[in-house]
């Protein structure tokens, strides 16, 4: 979990290297401008946001044969990491929590045989 004293130790750093998913976290949570309720709305509409700009890239192709580059791709998935990031951090956890979860989720699944179909706690 993040302390307030991490916080304030990333808000001085441009960037955290060597980082792993719990820096990038720590410096993830140095970039948040809202608080509370407002924080955890942003952070949502920010993930939101960012997918559909990534869905939007994909949609131009089939729609308009427009082209990106894989490092256009990238950059906005880099976005819906870092609010995703943001949003568990929010709910005490991080991006190593992210990964953690779902690793366990899917292979779970996997192991029972339900990886296909819908249903969140299948
Ligand atoms: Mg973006």
């Amino acid at each position: 979990m993040i302390s307030g004293e991490d916080i304030e130790a990333f808000k001085s750093m441009s960037y955290p290297e060597p980082y792993t998913p719990v820096t990038y976290s720590q410096w993830v949570e140095g970039k948040i401008v809202t608080e509370g309720q407002t924080r955890l709305i942003e952070n949502t509409l920010g993930l939101v946001g960012e997918a559909g700009e990534v869905a939007e890239k994909i949609k131009k192709l089939l729609r308009d044969d427009t082209r990106f580059t894989g490092d256009d791709i990238i950059k906005e998935l880099g976005d819906v990491v870092f609010y995703a990031t943001a949003l568990s951090n929010y709910f005490k956890s991080d991006l190593q929590g992210i990964l953690d979860k779902n690793i366990e989720k899917l292979d779970s699944r996997e192991l029972r045989g339900v990886i296909k179909g819908s249903g969140d706690n299948r």
